[in-house]
């Protein structure tokens, strides 16, 4: 072991080893920023690429336009269940002005508070905001804001989102400089 021997003067052997390394190696200066790769958001695809803008969701054009009707498909779930709500408030403001009318003539008609539940068998009150996902289903007492059909779903979209606000965060910060 010769090491010890360099103890005595360690101020020395430090002042070196760190000119050394520095010198050689300027700080680097911030590239533009080079994409990692990542999983495709879309639901049944999620293969992995190499993203040309941080922006990019979709793995290919073919998963891009998969996505775009899905948000489609979407817009219309919702054009259709705020027309279903709208027609059903009408009913029931129908109903009890009917009801009212009758009380006042003949027995009280029996139904329950807030009318008569409308079963509209297989449409679901929500649909999964994952792209992709048609997946529907109810929300639970316990979970009244849901918005996903599964973990696996909330995992990925949270994921984009994270990633996403990271790189505005990282836009931001380059822009102040
Ligand atoms: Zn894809
Ligand atoms: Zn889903």
């Amino acid at each position: 072991m010769c090491l010890p021997r360099f103890k005595h003067k360690p101020g020395r052997f430090e002042r070196t080893e760190r000119r050394k390394r520095q010198a050689p190696r300027p700080r680097p200066r911030p590239r533009p920023h080079q994409p990692r790769p990542r999983q495709c958001l879309l639901k049944g695809c999620e293969r992995w690429f190499r993203p040309r803008r941080a922006s990019e969701r979709y793995c290919s054009p073919k998963c891009r336009q998969e996505a775009r009707k899905w948000s489609q498909w979407k817009a219309q779930q919702k054009y259709r269940k705020t027309l279903a709500g709208r027609e059903k408030r009408k009913g029931q403001s129908q109903r009890y002005r009917e009801r009212v009318r009758n009380r006042s003539q003949a027995a009280p008609e029996e139904s329950p508070p807030g009318g008569a539940r409308v079963i509209t068998g297989k449409i679901f009150d929500h649909s999964c905001d994952r792209p992709g996902c048609y997946a529907g289903f109810e929300r639970q007492p316990r979970s009244p804001a849901q918005r996903f059909c599964s973990h696996a779903c909330r995992r990925a979209m949270e994921r984009v989102w994270q990633r996403e606000r990271r790189w505005r965060l990282a836009m931001q910060q380059q822009w102040k400089r």
